[in-house]
C-alpha cells in the first residue's frame, strides 16, 4: 500500500486515509464536514487561529463573524424549547461586554461549565436579539494561552477541535511528501509566490500570523488559477476559430476626427481599455467585453469611439439603455456631435409609434441609419438591421443574459460591449463564468473636484442647505432634487414628487423648475431633459428615473430626500450625476433615521466618493445571504479569494491564465496542474 502512494492517490477517497486512530466513526465525521478525499483533508484549512493577538474582546464584536473569546461564566441554565429539546443558555463576560452562548441537547454542560470560571470559547457569532454563539466550542482557560498559534477548524459535535487538530497534523506529516507543485514554475517565480508544500504547512501549523498571510496569498493565486484555467482552456478551444471573422480597415479617420473634436485628452485608463478592445477588433475577433468604471469615469466616450470605428467600416451600431430617459440622454449627447462627422444617429423607444416608427424601422433595415440608441424596444423581433456590427449595453445590471443574446442574434458580427458602473460581484461572477472579458476604467478624468457630501438631519440644517442651493443657482449652476423613493405604488411616488415640485416652485420663485416622474411620457420627458441640459430649467425635481447615466456638467447640486431609503449603490449612482464639470459639486442627503445600517450608509457616503470602496462597504452592510444571486457560479466555494475585495487579484490571475494559454496554445502542460483542474471540474481529461 505504502509504496503505491503518489500525488494522484491524494485524490483517493477519505476512507483510504491511513492514520493511526482514525476509524469508521471519525471518517463519517470527516465526511460530514465535506471532506471526501485525502486532498480535501489536506485542504481543510483553519477558519481562524487561536493566538494572543487574535482573541476578540466581546465589546468589540460588531458583526457576524467567527471569533475566539475568553470569558467568565455569569449564568448558565437548562431550558426546554418548544420542540421539547434541551437548550443550555449561558452568559459570559470578559469585562468589555456580555455574550450569550447556546447549546442544544447537551444538558450536562450545566454541570461541566462552572459559574465564575474562565473558558476559551470559539464559534460563529450571530446577531439575534443580542450577539450570540450557537454551539461554541469551549475549553478551560488556564490563565494564559500557550505561545504557539493554534489553528481553529470548523469542527462538529462528533469531532472535537483537538481531535481534528491531531488528525490534520498527522495527515500533513504523512502525506505532505506526495504534494507536488501545481503553479507553473515561471509564474511562481515571477510573482514570488510561496511553494505549495510550504504554504500548506504554514497555514496548518504557523509560527506567526505574518507567514500565514503570505501562504494564503499563494493559495488564493492557486485557487484562482485552477478556476480560470479550467474555464478559459475550454473557451480557448472555442476561441481558436474566433479569429478573422471580419476585417476592419485600420484607418480610423472618423475616430481620430471625433477625438480631436473632444477638447480633452482621454485618461490613461480610457486609453488602456480602448487598446484592449482594438486588439480584439484587429484580430477580427468577436468582442465580448464588460467595461467596469465608476460613474463619470467616461465609459460613454469609449463606447462611442468603438461605434465610430465600426461605422466607418460600414457597420451599424446600437446603444441600449435601461430607461427611456437614459436613452434620450445618450441620444442628445451624441447625435449632434456625430452628425458633424456625417454619422446618422436615431433614437428608437417604445413611445415612438405609428408612421414615424415604420420609417425608422425601414431605415434601420436599409442601413441608412448608422447608430440606433434605444431601450429594450430594440430587442423586439421586428427590429432588423442591415449590417449590425457593435452592440453597446449601458448599465448592464438591468439587462439579463437572455436579452443580450436576443440582441446579438440580430448582428452580422455581434460585437458586444457591456458598460457597468456597479462593481458588484454579480458582474464579476458573470465575467468569470459567463462569456465576458473585463476591462476596468480605474481613473476619473482630471480636474474633478471631489463632491462634498453632507448628511442633513435637522430642519435647521435643511434650511441652510436650501440657502446654499439658492446661492449656487444665482451663480448659474443647476440642481437635481430627488423625491422620496416610494416602491409601494407608482401613484404615491408621483404624488410625492409632485408635492416636492410644488414646494420648490414656492421656495424658488425666481427659477425655472422641471418635474420628471414615471407618469410623464415622451415627448414631454424628452423636452424636460433637453431643457435642463440647456439650462432653461435650473432645478429638476425627479423620482429616481434619473438614476443612471444622465450627464449635465453644469449641475452641481444633488439633493436626495429620504436618503435613508436608498441603498449605497443607489445613492452613489445618484450622486454621480453631479461633479461632472469644472465646478465644485455638493450632495445633500436628507434623512432622519435611527436605523444603524442606514446611519452607516450615510456616513460612508459622507466619507468617500470611490465607487469600488462604496461597493465593498455596501456588501459589508448586507447580510451574506443577500449578496450572491448566483450561487452556482462556482465563485461561492472559493476559500481564499473574496470576490468582493480581491477584484485586482482576480483580474491579475485571469491575465496570467490567458497569457499562459496563449503561450502554450491552450494546452496545460504541467501534469499536476492539469490533474487539479480535472478534479476541480470533474470532467473528462482536459486537453
Ligand atoms: P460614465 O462612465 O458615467 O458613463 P460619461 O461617459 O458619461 O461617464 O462621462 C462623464 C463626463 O466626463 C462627460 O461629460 C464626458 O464628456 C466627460 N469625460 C469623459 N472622458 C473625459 C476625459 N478623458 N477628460 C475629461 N472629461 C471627460
Ligand atoms: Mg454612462
Amino acid at each position: 500500500m505504502e509504496e503505491l502512494m503518489n500525488y494522484k492517490n491524494l485524490y483517493n477517497k477519505i476512507e483510504n486515509l491511513d492514520i493511526k486512530g482514525v476509524g469508521e466513526k471519525t471518517i463519517a465525521a470527516l465526511k460530514n464536514l465535506g471532506i471526501n478525499t485525502i486532498m480535501d483533508l489536506i485542504y481543510f484549512f483553519p477558519r481562524t487561529y487561536e493566538d494572543r493577538s487574535n482573541i476578540k474582546k466581546i465589546g468589540e464584536i460588531r458583526s457576524e463573524e467567527y471569533v475566539v473569546v475568553i470569558g467568565r461564566i455569569v449564568s448558565i441554565e437548562n431550558r426546554k424549547t418548544k420542540t421539547r429539546k434541551t437548550m443550555t443558555a449561558a452568559r459570559i463576560t470578559d469585562g468589555t461586554g456580555m455574550l450569550d452562548l447556546v447549546w442544544f441537547q447537551m444538558p450536562y454542560l450545566k454541570k461541566s461549565l462552572q459559574i465564575g470560571e474562565e473558558y476559551v470559547f470559539i464559534g460563529n457569532v450571530k446577531r439575534g436579539y443580542n450577539f450570540q454563539i450557537v454551539g461554541p466550542e469551549y475549553r478551560k482557560y488556564s490563565g494564559k494561552l500557550s505561545e504557539e498559534i493554534k489553528p481553529v477548524y470548523s469542527s462538529n459535535r462528533n469531532l472535537s477541535q483537538n481531535g481534528l487538530r491531531k488528525i490534520i497534523r498527522d495527515t500533513i506529516k504523512k502525506y505532505i511528501p506526495y504534494i507536488e507543485e501545481n503553479i507553473p514554475c515561471e509564474i511562481l517565480q515571477e510573482y514570488k509566490l510561496m511553494g505549495r508544500k510550504e504554504a500548506i504547512l504554514k497555514i496548518h501549523l504557523p509560527k506567526n500570523l505574518r507567514e500565514i498571510e503570505e501562504a494564503k496569498n499563494r493559495m488564493a493565486v492557486e485557487e484562482l488559477l485552477i478556476l480560470e484555467l479550467g474555464i478559459l482552456s475550454k473557451r480557448f478551444q472555442l476561441d481558436a476559430d474566433n479569429t478573422s471573422k471580419y476585417k476592419l480597415n485600420d484607418d480610423r479617420h472618423m475616430v481620430k476626427k471625433y477625438l480631436n473634436s473632444l477638447g480633452f485628452e482621454l485618461t490613461r485608463a480610457q486609453k488602456k481599455v480602448i487598446t484592449e478592445i482594438y486588439k480584439d477588433l484587429a484580430g477580427g475577433k468577436i468582442v465580448n467585453r464588460l467595461i467596469q468604471g465608476d460613474v463619470g469615469s467616461g465609459k460613454t466616450i469609449v463606447a462611442v469611439l468603438m461605434l465610430l470605428y465600426l461605422v466607418e467600416n460600414s457597420y451599424q451600431g446600437v446603444i441600449m439603455a435601461p430607461t427611456e430617459i437614459l436613452a434620450v440622454q445618450h441620444y442628445l449627447s451624441v447625435a449632434d456631435d456625430l452628425a458633424e462627422l456625417g454619422v446618422r444617429v436615431e433614437i428608437l423607444t417604445g413611445s415612438i409609434k405609428g408612421k414615424k416608427r415604420e420609417k425608422l424601422l425601414s431605415e434601420i433595415r436599409e442601413g441608412v441609419i448608422d447608430i440606433v440608441v434605444g431601450t429594450h424596444a430594440l430587442i423586439e423581433d421586428h427590429v432588423e438591421f442591415h449590417k449590425l456590427g457593435l452592440i453597446v449595453v449601458d448599465e448592464q445590471h438591468r439587462f439579463g443574459v437572455e436579452q443580450r443574446k436576443k440582441l446579438r442574434d440580430k448582428g452580422e458580427i455581434s460585437n458586444l460591449l457591456v458598460m457597468s458602473a456597479t462593481p458588484i460581484p454579480r458582474s464579476l461572477a458573470l465575467s468569470i463564468y459567463g462569456d465576458l472579458d473585463v476591462s476596468i476604467i480605474d481613473e476619473l478624468p482630471p480636474g474633478r473636484t471631489p463632491i462634498k457630501t453632507k448628511w442633513i438631519e435637522s430642519d435647521n440644517d435643511l434650511e441652510k442647505a436650501y440657502d446654499f442651493i439658492e446661492k449656487q443657482l444665482v451663480k448659474g449652476r443647476q440642481a437635481y432634487i430627488v423625491a422620496p423613493l416610494i416602491e409601494e405604488s407608482e401613484k404615491m411616488a408621483v404624488t410625492s414628487a409632485t408635492e416636492l415640485y410644488e414646494e420648490m416652485v414656492r421656495r424658488f420663485p425666481e427659477f425655472e423648475i422641471g418635474l420628471l416622474h414615471g407618469r410623464i411620457k415622451n415627448p414631454e420627458k424628452e423636452e424636460t431633459m433637453s431643457k435642463f441640459k440647456k439650462n432653461k430649467l435650473q432645478i429638476l425635481v425627479s423620482t429616481t428615473v434619473i438614476e443612471v447615466g444622465v450627464n449635465v456638467p453644469n449641475a452641481t447640486i444633488m439633493m436626495i430626500t429620504n436618503a435613508n431609503r436608498f441603498g449605497l449603490a443607489g445613492l452613489h449612482q445618484l450622486r454621480g450625476r453631479v461633479g461632472r464639470g469644472e465646478h465644485k459639486s455638493y450632495c445633500f442627503l436628507i434623512a432622519k433615521t435611527d436605523n444603524d445600517i442606514s446611519k452607516s450608509r450615510l456616513k460612508v457616503m459622507e466619507s468617500t466618493t470611490d465607487g469600488f470602496l462604496i461597493a465593498e462597504e455596501d456588501l459589508k452592510l448586507r447580510k451574506p445571504g443577500e449578496i450572491f444571486g448566483t450561487r452556482q457560479s462556482g465563485m461561492s466555494d472559493l476559500k481564499f479569494v473574496d470576490i468582493v475585495h480581491d477584484v485586482k487579484t482576480i483580474k491579475l490571475v485571469r491575465d496570467i491564465s490567458i497569457e499562459y494559454l496563449k503561450k502554450y496554445r491552450g494546452e496545460i502542460r504541467e501534469n499536476t496542474l492539469r490533474m487539479d483542474i480535472v478534479e476541480k471540474f470533474k470532467v473528462d481529461e482536459i486537453k
